[in-house]
C-alpha cells in the first residue's frame, strides 16, 4: 500500500484546537489505517513493520504539517494502544484495543504530575489495595489527549512502594475528571489537561500488566513514543525546508534571488543536514524495532538530536522568510519545536540516558526514561 493511502486526503493543515476538530482528525487517521501500522495481527493491526510506520507518518507529517496532531497520534498509540498490545491479558485486549485501532476510542498515558515531571520516580499518586481491587488517589498534569480520551493508562505508587503500577482508567469511573486544562505553548492543534483522581475504585481488571511492573511499562512506552513521534515531525521538517527553498527562490533581494546569498544558502544547507540526519536517526529507531532490538540508546539519541534540530531548523527557517515568516504559521513551528525539546522526557533527560548507557553521569535519582 502506497504511504500516502494513510493520510486522509482531506486532512491537510490545521490550527483549530477545539476538542472536536481534535478527535475528528484522529478518527480520520484512524479510517485510513494509520492507527493499525506496525501493531500485530493478533491485536487487530496489519503486521507490518517499523519501516512502513516512519512511512507513513513521515507522509502524515509532510500533508498536515501539524506537529499537534503528530503528538496526539503517538500519546495515542505509546501511551494507549502499545502497553494494552504488550502488558494486557486477553480480556483487556480484547475490551479496550478494537476502539482504539478504529478510532472509536481515543487513548493517552498520564505519569507527569504538578510536582513530578522528570523525576517519575518523585510520582505522588496512589494506588492502594481495596479488596479485589484498587483505591486511586492523585493529580496528574499536561497530559496529551485528556479532554478527548476515552481510555488512559494512568500510573501510580503501589501501596506506598517504590514500586509503579499502570491502570486502565475512563472518564466515566466514579471519582475522575478528565479536566481541559492546562494547555501549553506549542503543540496546541493537541488537546491537554489534568486527570485528577479522588477516591476512585476500580476492580482488578484494570490492572495493566503485573504489579509493580510499572516502571518498565512507562520506560518501555516512552522508547518507542521519543522516536516515533519524530517520523511525523521528520514529515513536518521536509515540508518545512522544502518550503524555504522555494521561499528563497523565489524572493528577490538587490538584483538577485535570495537563495542565492551565501549566509541564506548555508542556512538551507544546515538545514538539509540535520533533515537528513534526522531521517537516518529514525530509520536507525525503526530497524532496531523491526529486528526485536531494544532502543532505549537509539531512541534517546533520537530525540535529543531531533527535537534540538527541529528548534534549530524551525528559528532558520523564519529567520529565512523575514517577517513572512512571523506572519505565516512558520513561526508556530517554532513553539511546537520547544514543546518536542521537552515532551517524552526532556533534552537534558536523553542526555542522562545517553550517559547512563555509558556508565557515566549516574545520579542516585531515578529520573524519566
Ligand atoms: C506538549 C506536551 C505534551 C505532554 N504530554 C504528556 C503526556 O501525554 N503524558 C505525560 O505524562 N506527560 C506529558 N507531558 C509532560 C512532560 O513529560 C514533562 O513536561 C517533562 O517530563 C518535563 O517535566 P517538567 O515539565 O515537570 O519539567 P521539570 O522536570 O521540572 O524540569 C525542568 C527543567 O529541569 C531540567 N531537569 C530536570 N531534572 C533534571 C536532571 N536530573 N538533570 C538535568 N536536567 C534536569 C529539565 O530538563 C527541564 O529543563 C507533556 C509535556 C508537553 C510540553
Amino acid at each position: 500500500m502506497p504511504v500516502e493511502a494513510y493520510v486522509p486526503p482531506s486532512l491537510g493543515p490545521s490550527t483549530l484546537t477545539t476538542t472536536e476538530s481534535a478527535r475528528q482528525r484522529l478518527r480520520q487517521c484512524a479510517q485510513s489505517g494509520l492507527l493499525r501500522i506496525a501493531v500485530d495481527k493478533r491485536s487487530g493491526g496489519f503486521g507490518d513493520g517499523f519501516a512502513a510506520l516512519v512511512d507513513a507518518h513521515a507522509a502524515l507529517g509532510r500533508d498536515t504539517r501539524d506537529p499537534g496532531l503528530v503528538l496526539a497520534i503517538n500519546a495515542h498509540l505509546w501511551g494507549a494502544v502499545y502497553p494494552l498490545t504488550t502488558f494486557g491479558n486477553d480480556e483487556q485486549r480484547a475490551r479496550w484495543l478494537p476502539g482504539l485501532l478504529d478510532g472509536t476510542r481515543i487513548g493517552g498515558h498520564a505519569i507527569t504530575e504538578p510536582g513530578a515531571g522528570s523525576d517519575v520516580q518523585a510520582m505522588t499518586t496512589t494506588a492502594n489495595r481495596d479488596g479485589d481491587g484498587f483505591r486511586l488517589n492523585g493529580h496528574k498534569r499536561y497530559i496529551t489527549n485528556t479532554p478527548i480520551a476515552d481510555v488512559m493508562i494512568v500510573y501510580a505508587r503501589l501501596d506506598a512502594s517504590p514500586g509503579l503500577a499502570g491502570f486502565v482508567v475512563e472518564p466515566g469511573d466514579a471519582g475522575v475528571t478528565f479536566a481541559a486544562e492546562p494547555v501549553v505553548a506549542g503543540c496546541r492543534t493537541a488537546t491537554m489537561g489534568d486527570v485528577i483522581l479522588d477516591d476512585v475504585h476500580l476492580d482488578a481488571s484494570r490492572l495493566l500488566g503485573s504489579a509493580g511492573a510499572g516502571g518498565t511499562m512507562i520506560q518501555s512506552a516512552l522508547e518507542r513514543e521519543r522516536a516515533y513521534i519524530f517520523a511525523g515531525i521528520l514529515g513536518v521538517m521536509q515540508w518545512q525546508l522544502a518550503h524555504v527553498v522555494a521561499f528563497a527562490r523565489e524572493r528577490s533581494v538587490g538584483k538577485g534571488r535570495l537563495a542565492d546569498l551565501q549566509a541564506i544558502a548555508h542556512r538551507m544547507a544546515d538545514m538539509k543536514l540535520r533533515l537528513d540526519t534526522v531521517e537516518l536517526w529514525v530509520a536507525r529507531c525503526a530497524a532496531l524495532s523491526d529486528a526485536g532490538q531494544r532502543l532505549t540508546l537509539a531512541s534517546a539519541q533520537t530525540k535529543l538530536l531531533a527535537s534540538e534540530a527541529f528548534l534549530q531548523s524551525s528559528l532558520d527557517a523564519v529567520q529565512i522568510m523575514g517577517a513572512r515568516g512571523l506572519e505565516s504559521g512558520m513561526s508556530t513551528l517554532v513553539e511546537d519545536a520547544m514543546a518536542g525539546r521537552l515532551f517524552s522526557g526532556s533534552s537534558e533527560i536523553q542526555k542522562n540516558i545517553i550517559g547512563a548507557v555509558m556508565g557515566i553521569g549516574l545520579d542516585t535519582r531515578k529520573e524519566r526514561g
